[in-house]
């Protein structure tokens, strides 16, 4: 039998990774010692301390039963009380936060609280595929804000026409910003809160790289700005934080209505994180924060290498701030899609073509930090020999 899909499903983004991923097969079976720089997932493991606190709370039945679908008192406190010491935030454990099965299934699911069919949504491009694809889900029309270098990849605000903006419901931001790995400031949040107040949007910000951060610097949290709670809530996890991206847990923390809001949807489609994992979050956001330290340390030096590499290709960039990306321009003659086949094709590494990112992706590709130094140094001198100096 056949089954006609919903709309819904069928107009979701077509999967542009598919004609790529044919050619790494194909190279695979050939027997290449395939690299992939593609996948943004940290490589190092979970710290031990996090991993025994799950192995010892498996063991109470107390956490076998069904699990709140807010997350426990204890998780939402723990939320609070590291937003007060990292950023200086308050939030009300009981009515600021809530649990989430990862902080993707929250950004899914906001869309099926705030949109009706063809309603408008604000949704960066180059833009992690969430933003869009729940708010598609939900029945609603993405309006793209392009990113562009020249303007450290903030979306313009002023440049959104002055209908659309009467019309948008929600917007989704996203710093530190995967996959640009830009970052945004005081100036910036600031104007963000204004304008949502002037066009009564509601403003949901990914955080989920705020603590994956170099050269000292320590990106801010879009609650600790004055008003924000008023506008909109911040999605988090402890995913990148402290390589836990496999274990599914996360949060939304701000305006009480909309966190409530969650919460109701979510309690009519699941039943929140197993007990355990809440625990092992908590011990990752109470416990030692000298993990997270060392993390960024060995991103840092992966960042170094590469950039430092490719500019000695003919690259002139610039190095990212915070997440575990660079995000850099093709050279002359090529698309995204056929910068990363000839990559792959010559040198036998994975690179994602910035088109997965949206249609401004168009003319970048992204590389994850997320692999060992010598196979990223590998990677590089592979890209060296074969490809070579590159022009712009
Ligand atoms: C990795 C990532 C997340 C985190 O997702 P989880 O569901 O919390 O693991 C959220 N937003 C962006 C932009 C990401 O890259």
């Amino acid at each position: 039998m056949q089954f006609e899909e919903a709309h819904r499903i069928k107009n979701l983004p077509p999967y542009l990774f598919a004609r790529i991923e044919k050619l790494i097969e194909e190279k695979r079976k050939a027997g290449v010692d395939i690299i992939s720089l593609g996948i943004g997932d940290p490589d190092k493991p979970t710290p031990k301390h996090i991993i025994e606190e799950l192995q010892q709370q498996a063991e109470n039945p107390a956490n076998h039963q069904y699990p709140s679908s807010v997350g426990m008192p204890a998780y939402r406190k723990a939320v609070a009380g590291w937003y007060q010491s990292r950023f200086g935030v308050e939030l009300d454990p009981a009515t600021e936060v809530v649990s989430l099965i990862g902080s993707k299934e929250g950004i899914g699911h906001i869309s099926w609280c705030y949109l009706n069919q063809g309603d408008t949504v604000l949704v960066p491009d180059p833009g992690y595929p969430v933003y869009a694809g729940g708010a598609i889900l939900a029945g609603a029309e993405p309006y793209y804000m392009p990113l562009y270098p020249e303007k450290g990849f903030l979306p313009d605000l002023a440049a959104i026409p002055t209908e659309v903006a009467r019309r948008a419901k929600m917007m989704f931001i996203n710093y530190p910003n995967n996959p640009t790995g830009a970052v945004a400031g005081e100036e910036f949040f600031n104007e963000v809160i204004s304008f949502a107040r002037e066009y009564n949007i509601l403003v949901c910000h990914d955080a989920a790289y705020s603590e994956m951060s170099y050269d000292g610097y320590m990106p801010p949290s879009f609650l600790q700005f004055p008003g924000a709670k008023d506008v909109g809530i911040e999605f988090h996890s402890v995913s990148k934080t402290y390589n836990m991206t496999g274990w599914r847990i996360g949060w939304a923390a701000g305006h009480p209505g909309v966190v409530e809001a969650l919460g109701r949807l979510k309690s009519n489609l699941d039943s929140g994180q197993f007990q355990a994992v809440q625990y092992a979050a908590i011990k990752g956001l109470t416990g030692p924060q000298d993990v997270v330290e060392q993390m960024r340390k060995v991103y840092q030096e992966r960042r170094d290498i590469l950039v430092d590499a490719l500019n000695d290709m003919g690259w002139k960039l610039e190095k990212p701030r915070a997440t575990f990306y660079v995000w850099a321009p093709v050279p002359a003659g090529h698309t995204s899609e056929s910068f990363a086949e000839l990559v792959l094709d010559k040198a036998g590494v994975v690179i994602t073509p910035g088109t997965g990112y949206g249609k401004n992706g168009e003319g970048f590709f992204r590389i994850a930090l997320t692999v060992e130094k010598h196979r990223l140094v590998e990677a590089l001198e592979r890209m060296k020999k074969n490809i070579g100096t590159v022009k712009f």
